[in-house]
């Protein structure tokens, strides 16, 4: 008789590691900052009409130290490089990087000395999103699939690393 058979109806048996991800990728909390057109569509995604509270994901932290999810909306200046790595490196661990929008994904049409080609070269990013601007919509989904990888994310000071792992044997998005 396996051990389910033997407990009583209503225990539910999980692991730490999964407890700990449905409780996270339940309730992200953003870093409020916007960086240029594409915050926009951020802030759009958060009112009425796509409401992402839906979610339980409505809430903008204005302390990083409260944030788990940073969504990079817009152009990167050089300027403003410096600003982004240290709003990430105040974020606590474990946290998620959003790339919204060509521009903070490649520098888009910005191919000039003042705009950063890529947020990746400041922040490890997670998920990039297409679109100038992305959709609301798009954002959304970017963070459902944001909350899969969530899911699947080993827990300790490897996690990052132990997740791109999964994620080169295909296991997760
Ligand atoms: Fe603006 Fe388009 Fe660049 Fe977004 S991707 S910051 S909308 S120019």
């Amino acid at each position: 008789m396996g051990i389910e058979e033997k407990l009583p109806a209503g225990i539910l048996l999980t692991s730490v590691e999964k407890l700990s991800n449905y409780a996270r990728k339940s309730s992200f909390w953003g870093a409020t900052f916007g960086l240029a057109c594409c915050a926009i569509e951020m802030m759009a995604s958060g009112g009425p009409h796509y409401d992402l509270g839906r979610w339980g994901m409505e809430v903008f932290r204005a302390s990083p130290r409260q944030a788990d999810l940073m969504i990079v909306a817009g152009r990167v200046s050089q300027k403003m490089a410096p600003v982004v790595r240290q709003i990430y490196d105040q974020m606590p661990e474990p946290r998620s990087v959003i790339s919204m929008g060509v521009c903070a994904s490649s520098g888009g049409m910005f191919n000039n000395y003042a705009i950063v080609q890529g947020v990746d070269h400041i922040v490890p990013v997670d998920i990039y999103l297409p679109g100038c601007p992305p959709r609301p919509e798009m954002l959304i989904d970017a963070i459902l699939k944001m909350r899969e990888k969530v899911m699947a994310a080993p827990l300790g000071p490897n996690g990052r690393k132990m997740l791109e792992a999964r994620q080169a044997e295909g296991r997760v998005p």
